[in-house]
């Protein structure tokens, strides 16, 4: 009896073990299974996702003495200048220097239409004829106002065949020349609008308040990165919170130290309020531009007031400074 006994029990916990060791490899194979799946996802969405550089042409503003160029930014996508925020005084140099090129451009995004934001279009326009560049290059800016002609009339005043100040340039909006500037106007808005968008990058914008001139922040989104550009402004308008709403890099102007009031307040906003926006925002990386000799030197005082609001990460832009988005 005891024999048959221990053969019987030997039997049951052999199949239990036997089933006990299948079952564990099949959860093996299973946990196998998912883990290369998802490493296969991950290693795919890595490489569908493209290599982002921002990179600072002009990080200063209007004035001489600053040792800078006038306001500008320069977008790479997969090591190609794709899209350029505006191009003051001296960004000509600064492209040719980071060696971007013309032809591999899709977009120009004009915050505003003053001085130190767009002296070198004609420079860029001017200097295609020497390149292959062609198709078609798409201008985007802000409407008109008493103050400011809208970005459709002021790339007119500029190059139109025969009134144009330069209008020998005027095969560029006319369709013969190989390279031709398409104008798009922005109307005044106050909620977040798509402007362009072209594969995976999409283009979005907002009018923000520059004292009585015509202002537009840009959100420039690739993939699932995006990069905010708040151009000058003062934040009365409440805007520049909503485009930037979780962005990677906001790109704020710290044209203005602590206490600034009067014009230069109605123009452009405090540390105080950049801090206030990027902290609204959730942006994850704040960097501070148009820099100025009231500004420049004070790094630390603007810092200080910034972090009130903003615990993220702080950095001041110069001439050629570039950032990658991982
Ligand atoms: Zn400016």
């Amino acid at each position: 009896m005891l024999p048959y006994l221990c053969t019987r029990l030997l039997h049951k916990y052999s199949i239990h073990y036997l089933m006990c060791i299948v079952h564990a490899r099949t959860q093996r194979i299973e946990f196998m299974i998912n883990y290369f799946y998802m490493l296969a996802i991950t290693t795919l969405f890595a490489l569908s996702q493209p290599n982002i550089k921002l990179q600072v042409l002009g990080s200063g503003g209007p004035e001489s003495g600053d040792k800078r160029a006038s306001s500008s930014y320069l977008i790479w996508v997969d090591g190609k200048s794709k899209v350029l925020i505006d191009f003051g005084g001296g960004a000509s140099l600064r492209f040719e220097e980071v060696n971007a090129k013309i032809e591999d451009l899709d977009v120009i995004l004009l915050t505003h239409l003053h001085v130190d934001h767009t002296a070198d279009i004609p420079v860029l326009l001017k200097s295609s004829f020497f390149t292959r560049a062609s198709g078609n290059l798409h201008i985007y800016g802000p409407s008109n106002n008493d103050f400011m002609p809208s970005t459709q009339e002021f790339i007119e005043r500029l190059f139109e065949d025969n009134h144009g100040a330069w209008h020998y340039l005027g095969d560029h909006l006319d369709c013969k020349a190989r390279l031709q500037l398409k104008t798009h106007t922005i109307k005044d808005t106050r909620t977040v609008k798509s402007i362009y968008t072209q594969g995976n990058l999409h283009i979005s914008a907002i009018s923000v308040h520059h004292g009585p001139i015509p202002a537009i922040a840009y959100r420039v989104q690739i993939g699932n990165k995006s990069i905010t550009f708040s151009g000058d402004m003062n934040g009365d308008y409440h805007t520049l919170e909503k485009l930037a709403a979780g962005t990677d890099i906001l790109v704020a102007h710290n044209a203005v130290p602590k206490g600034a009031s009067g014009v230069a307040s109605k123009l452009h906003m405090t540390p105080n309020i950049i801090g206030q926006i990027a902290k609204q925002s959730k942006t994850k990386m704040l960097i501070l531009s148009h820099r100025m000799l009231r500004t420049l030197g004070k790094e630390a005082e603007s810092k200080r007031e910034i972090k009130k609001y903003y615990k993220g990460n702080i950095k001041f832009a110069n001439d050629k400074s570039y950032y990658m988005l991982k």
